[in-house]
């Protein structure tokens, strides 16, 4: 017998969640199906977890930097153990907290591995739920590499739950998660290798501030590599190999981890899509611009297995909540991304929304590009930065921002400014003739815009 619910959402991640809003709020009936734990990656493997060491990372980096404000400190040692234990304590509650306010909901949460049994039905263990729509929220996972001896890397699942802090970690790929933990490990004095296969690391991200965090990555010992071709990695010497080619020469490094950090992707693999008559090609489902599967339009599509959108847990719960009001109001909403704040949470951060120079050149558009570095100027000084630097690409024929870019001075907070101008079309000459509290690291907004 199959139960029969308005509305049945694989994975209960922030897409998941999201979808749960508008569809709750029409009184529709709602399973949730979540073969691990509520919440889904951000508060339990990723964004939430992978804070609480970056804290650690920044709070290191304010002591190498307190001989500044002529502070002496001796040598600070890590306890990573407690560390680790801190980071799992602090996110121990979510799952039970977010089951709560699902019940609160009245979303029947239900645990298991949900697959297709047909265009509207669904199974999970013995139960098979038929619904009016579907909702496949399944996130991401690691992006599986072509390589020999992948069997030897781990994640950043493992790097967030390990107690052990390795001596040497090698990175295959240059993304957010290596840069991230990448800068966490160099302060705690791991020696840390990032081989990318591109000519840049983060490759979408504004050229001219990669070049910025490089850097300032490589101020702090990581030794980076682009344009690498990895072509194995093995046990040797009780620690990994990884053989690569580099500079047309074929070469080996060794450490004790190696990670994957080639991005993730969709996580649809099983799913049973054909029984689902979800058309999908190369791992990825084909959908229209309302987040529908192209082939069964009452298939709707929301977070990170959606293949075209950043992978950023605000723009899964956007996304969910797209979905849910089409299933209410019908196919009438669809996302836009052009304003989405992001951040690398390096120490210091990489901050970014919207278009990058090369984007913005690639459009044709017309435009005034406003670079800053900031190290010298006073907010920097008196904090001590070690990297201070901004570009902020404003339309000439409109006065409205396209993109903003920084490498530290609190980009990660200050990009926010930049995200709601774009949302709500305030101009640069507004952003300049705003007051600000003074002294703060927003008040040099004005004067990153140059001068009226
Ligand atoms: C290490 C790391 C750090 C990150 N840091 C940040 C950050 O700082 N900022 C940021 O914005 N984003 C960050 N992200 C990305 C962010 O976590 C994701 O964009 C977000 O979690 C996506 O939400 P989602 O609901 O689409 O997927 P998920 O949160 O992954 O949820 C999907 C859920 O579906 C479940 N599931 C999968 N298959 C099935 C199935 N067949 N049946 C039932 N359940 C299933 C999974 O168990 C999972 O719980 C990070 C990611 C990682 C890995």
């Amino acid at each position: 017998m199959s139960e029969k619910f308005d509305v049945v959402i694989l994975g209960g991640g922030n897409a998941g969640i999201g979808v749960t809003g508008p569809v709750r709020r029409a009184g529709m009936s709602v399973a949730m199906i979540e073969a691990r734990d509520l919440g889904g990656t951000c508060p339990n493997r990723g964004c939430t977890p992978k804070k609480i060491l970056v804290a650690a990372g920044h709070a290191l980096h304010e002591i190498e930097r307190a001989s500044v404000h002529h502070i002496a400190v001796g040598k600070p040692k890590l306890d990573w153990a407690a560390l680790i234990d801190r980071e799992k304590d602090m996110i121990k509650d979510i799952p039970a907290n977010l089951a709560r306010s699902m019940a609160k909901r009245q979303v029947e949460v239900i645990k298991g591995h949900a697959a297709f049994a047909g265009p509207n039905t669904i199974r999970v263990g013995d139960r098979t739920l038929e619904a009016r729509h579907v909702v496949i929220a399944t996130g991401s996972k690691p992006r599986p590499l072509p390589i020999p001896g992948t069997e030897h890397m781990i994640t950043s699942d493992e790097m967030l739950s390990e107690r052990e802090l390795p001596g040497s970690v090698i990175f295959v790929g240059g993304g957010v998660i290596s840069l991230e933990f990448g800068h966490v490990y160099a302060r705690t004095g791991t020696e840390v290798t990032i081989l990318e296969a591109l000519p840049q690391l983060l490759p979408a991200m504004d050229a001219d501030a990669v070049a910025q965090l490089q850097a300032e990555s490589e101020r702090i010992r990581i030794r980076i590599k682009t344009n690498v071709s990895v072509k194995k990695i093995e046990p040797a010497n009780g620690r990994l190999r990884v053989t690569f080619v580099h500079d047309g020469r074929e070469q080996a490094l060794e450490a004790d981890r190696v990670v994957n950090g080639a991005g993730r992707i969709a996580n649809v693999d099983t799913l049973n899509l054909e029984a689902g008559s979800v058309a999908h090609a190369s791992g990825r489902v084909t959908i229209d611009a309302h987040l529908r599967s192209t082939s069964n339009p009452i298939v709707h599509v929301c977070g990170d297995a959606v293949p075209i959108s950043p992978q950023l847990s605000p723009i899964a719960t956007y996304e969910g909540d797209i979905v849910g009001r089409n299933i209410v109001e019908g196919p009438k909403h669809s996302p836009d991304y052009a304003s989405m704040a992001t951040s690398v949470y390096t120490v210091p951060a990489l901050a970014a929304v919207g278009l990058t120079e090369n984007a913005a050149r690639q459009k044709g558009l017309a435009f005034d590009v406003h670079v800053n570095d900031m190290l010298g100027w006073f907010s920097a000084r008196t904090y001590a930065e070690t990297v201070a630097w901004s570009k902020v690409i404003v339309e000439k024929a409109t006065d409205r921002i396209l993109g903003a870019h920084f490498v530290g001075h609190a980009g990660q907070e200050l990009i926010n400014v930049f995200g709601l101008a774009m949302r709500f079309g305030i101009t640069a000459t507004q952003i300049r003739e705003n007051i600000y509290a003074y002294p703060t690291f927003a008040s040099d907004i004005k004067h990153m815009l140059g001068h009226a």
